[in-house]
């Protein structure tokens, strides 16, 4: 990764370091998906490239950073308020830099709202053209200005450093943007249309991941289904998959988002290929693929270019080809126009599938996507399906987490359990949260453990001897 260079931001923190005997602070906040998640490992690596270090706590930074979500106006709303106790940190050290960035910003409504509402705000800019970060703090610093940029340009930039939040798990992003426009969805306004980066750009930063020990990698797309088709004429994700399989390593591979539309026969057999215990298992046996809804006749409303039966003729294709394959989705319930009969489809999708778990949302009006103009339903009847849809989930999902007790899973151990100290958790490759007791050493490595209870979003099991599960 290359240095990003700025005089005038090196020459302030050279001096910062020297007046306080330590480098100024930036602090990161991210709101929304992992591809935001991503992008923040990008600022952060700018600033730290500039000679700023990374900490947790705002009130000890001299440079403060929000990355938000649009997906939904919950999630703009939470930024927007956050954004407003920043106040409290310029009014404590009017030297501070604050930045906010990301998806909610590069819509021009709430770029304006910001821009006016929040004069603390120094640095308003959207969701590319990180390479120009340092040149924008600059500004603020030699001018007193305040920066106010609107992606007008998304391209791919290569070669800009990453502060990785984990050194075991990470991010590689293998396209931007989304031509998709399905119709509920603010992204492709957001985040421009999609684009793919060049395989050996993708290739050789796992490897470099790889060599340095990292043991999950997740590759990140809008929709990775469609990846290199404005690139290549002949090589798609699932040629990608297979080539990233061949490097040798102890890792697994994850990947999102997959859509329905774009799935291929080809890209399951390059999984069966690349998954199973018995062949080379480098691709975690677990899939992705939200179905928005179970009526045809709202995922026609959606721009969606799939069926139900589509759908269910690929799911039977994976699980036929990769049998203990997980599936996961996402589900909004209260679509513009959507009707009893028409949620009464998705329960039955639900039952059908049997997804492992899913990701459901309650369906948020979008400025400026044509749903937004659609006819809309009530909040209390969206509210009441989308609880009658998590009870019929749960009791799915704990009856397919029941199945493992007994069984011996490789676990990669994540960390210390949120609700017990004294536990560690971690995920198997089928994604699936598992608890237990062990030496926090076990961070960052593979684990085995036999699962011994299973509850509807988690497993807890005990340790095993490495040798005693092989
Ligand atoms: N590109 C991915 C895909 O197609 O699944 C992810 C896009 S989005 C960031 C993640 C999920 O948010 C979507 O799958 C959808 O279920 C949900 N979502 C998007 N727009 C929404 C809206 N306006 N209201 C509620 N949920 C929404
Ligand atoms: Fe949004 Fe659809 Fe694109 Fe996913 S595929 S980002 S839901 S427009």
């Amino acid at each position: 990764m290359n240095a990003v260079l700025n005089e005038t931001v090196t020459e302030y923190t050279e001096n910062y370091s020297v007046a306080h005997g330590e480098k100024p602070g930036v602090y990161v906040r991210t709101f929304g998906c992992q591809q935001n998640e991503a992008d923040s490992e990008t600022l952060a690596g700018i600033a730290e490239s500039l000679g700023y270090r990374v900490t947790d706590d705002p009130s000890k930074a001299m440079l403060v950073i929000f990355n938000t979500c649009a997906v939904r106006e919950h999630a703009e709303l939470k930024a927007l308020s956050v954004t407003g106790q920043l106040k409290h940190i310029k009014a404590a050290n009017p030297e501070v830099i604050i930045a906010v960035c990301g998806c909610m910003v590069a819509q021009e409504h709430r770029l304006r709202t910001i821009k006016e509402s929040y004069p603390y705000v120094d640095i308003l800019f959207g969701t590319s053209a990180h390479s120009r970060f340092p040149d924008y703090i600059a500004e603020v610093l030699k001018n007193k200005n305040r920066v106010f940029s609107p992606d007008e340009v998304f391209e791919i930039e290569e070669g800009l450093p990453v502060k990785r939040e984990s050194p075991f798990k990470a991010w590689v992003s293998i396209m931007y943007g989304c031509d998709n426009f399905c119709t509920y969805c603010v992204v492709p306004y957001v985040r421009g249309r999609e684009r793919s980066r060049r395989r050996e750009d993708i290739l050789n930063e796992v490897r470099q991941l790889v060599s340095e020990g990292v043991k999950e990698i997740t590759l990140l797309g809008q929709n990775v289904n469609s990846y290199g088709r404005k690139l290549y004429d002949d090589y798609d994700f699932a040629d990608l998959l297979s080539d990233i399989c061949k490097i040798n390593g102890d890792y697994i591979i994850r990947f999102m988002t997959s859509h329905p539309k774009d799935a291929t026969k080809k890209l399951v057999d390059v999984m069966a290929l690349n998954s199973l215990p018995e062949s080379r298992p480098h691709i975690a046996r677990a899939f992705h693929l939200p179905l928005q809804s179970g009526s045809d006749m709202i995922l026609n409303k959606m721009n969606r270019h799939y069926t139900t039966e589509k759908y269910l003729s690929f799911v039977t294709y994976l699980r036929e080809m990769i049998p203990d394959i997980s599936i996961s989705t996402d589900i909004i319930v209260g679509f513009p126009t959507e009707t009893e009969e028409d949620f009464a489809e998705t329960l039955e999708m639900l039952k059908k599938v049997r997804f492992d778990a899913f990701f459901s949302f309650i369906y948020s009006v979008r400025p400026g996507t044509p749903a937004a103009k659609m006819p809309q339903i009530s909040e209390d009847i969206k509210a009441e399906r989308f609880s009658k849809m998590l009870t019929v989930q749960n009791s799915i999902s704990l009856e397919k987490n029941e199945v493992y007790v007994g069984k011996t899973e490789r676990v990669l151990v994540e960390g210390l359990s949120k609700t017990d100290g004294r536990m560690l958790t971690g995920r198997n490759d089928k994604n699936r949260l598992i608890h237990f007791e062990g030496d926090r050493a076990l961070i960052g490595q593979f684990a085995y453990v036999e699962i011994i209870k299973a509850d509807t979003y988690c497993l807890t099991g005990r340790l095993c001897a490495r040798e005693a599960a092989e």
